[in-house]
C-alpha cells in the first residue's frame, strides 16, 4: 500500500502530536513513539539476555552497596510502576553502568574503584537511571522509527525477529556492551541524564557535588590506558562537562532536605 504524500504528513504530525510527552524535572518535550508497555517488555527482555550473559558478583559488601544506593534513588525516582532490580556482575574490566526501562540497573565491578565510594556510586547509578526516566532509549528508538514511518514496525519486529529486536533495544537503551556494540547517547541526553541525576541525588541524601570529583577520576582513568573503558566511550568526561555540571549544582543542591 503507498500512501499519498500529505496524508502521509498529517499522519505524521498527528503521531507526533500523541507521542509527544515532556522529560521530568527539565520538561524538554520529546518524541517516543515506543509506549510504556512496549518499553516495559523490550527492557525486560534484554535485562533478561544481558543477565544471561553476566555474571553475578559474588561480593556481598559491594552488591549490598549497589543495592542500597539503587533503593535510595529508586524511592524519589517517582515511578512505582517500575519493578526495580539492582545487580552488581562480576567484570573488573568492564567499566560501565545501565538502566533499563521498567528499572532493570546493572552496575560493573570495574566501574566501584572509580566511583570509589557510596556517593560517586550514586552519581554513577543516577545518571544511568536518569536515561530511563527520560526515556532516552524510547526516544532514540523512535527517530528510527519515524525515519521509517513504521510505527506498527516495533511490535511486529518483537513478534517475528526478537533476537535481533532485544539486541536493538539493548542497544538504543544503552546495555548494548552485553551484546558488543555501544551506541552513545546523544551529547544533549548526556547533559540532561547528569542534570537529573544531580537531582536525584540530593534527593536521595547525596551531596550532588561528589559528580565533580568523579568525572574527575573518570578523565583520569582514561589516561595511560591502552583501551578507553567502555563507559568513556560513551561518556566523555572533559571540562564540558565537568563545567556543566558545576553550574547544575546550585538547581539539584535546592533538592537537598534541610
Ligand atoms: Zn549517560
Amino acid at each position: 500500500m503507498t500512501i499519498n504524500p500529505s496524508l502521509r504528513s498529517v499522519l505524521l504530525l498527528l503521531l507526533a502530536f500523541a507521542a509527544c510527552k515532556s522529560v521530568p524535572y527539565t520538561n524538554r518535550k520529546q518524541l517516543v513513539l515506543v509506549s510504556a508497555s512496549e518499553e516495559t517488555a523490550l527492557g525486560q527482555s534484554a535485562y533478561t539476555d544481558a543477565l544471561s550473559k553476566a555474571k553475578i558478583s559474588g561480593d556481598a559488601e559491594a552488591t549490598a552497596m549497589v543495592k542500597r544506593v539503587g533503593a535510595r534513588i529508586a524511592a524519589v525516582s517517582e515511578r512505582p510502576d517500575f519493578n526495580w532490580e539492582f545487580n552488581l556482575l562480576d567484570d573488573p574490566q568492564t567499566v560501565n553502568a545501565w538502566c533499563l526501562p521498567g528499572g532493570k540497573v546493572a552496575v560493573y565491578s570495574g566501574i566501584l574503584p572509580i566511583a570509589g565510594d557510596e556517593d560517586g556510586l550514586a552519581v554513577v547509578m543516577g545518571h544511568e537511571i536518569s536515561h530511563a526516566l527520560a526515556r532516552h532509549g524510547s526516544e532514540r528508538m523512535s527517530q528510527g522509527l519515524l525515519a521509517q514511518l513504521g510505527g506498527v514496525a516495533l511490535s511486529a519486529a518483537m513478534a517475528t525477529k526478537p533476537d535481533a529486536t532485544r539486541q536493538l533495544a539493548a542497544q538504543a537503551y544503552g546495555a548494548g556492551a552485553t551484546v558488543g556494540v555501544l551506541l552513545p547517547f546523544s551529547r544533549a541526553q548526556e547533559s540532561e541524564a547528569d542534570r537529573i541525576g544531580l537531582i536525584l541525588m540530593a534527593k536521595a541524601g547525596y551531596e550532588p557535588g561528589a559528580a565533580v570529583d568523579f568525572w574527575g577520576r573518570m578523565a583520569a582513568a582514561a589516561g595511560g590506558k591502552d583501551s578507553t573503558p567502555e563507559f568513556l566511550r560513551t561518556h566523555p568526561a572533559d571540562d564540558k562537562r565537568i563545567k556543566a555540571i558545576q553550574e547544575q549544582l546550585p538547581e539539584a543542591r535546592g533538592y537537598l532536605k534541610k
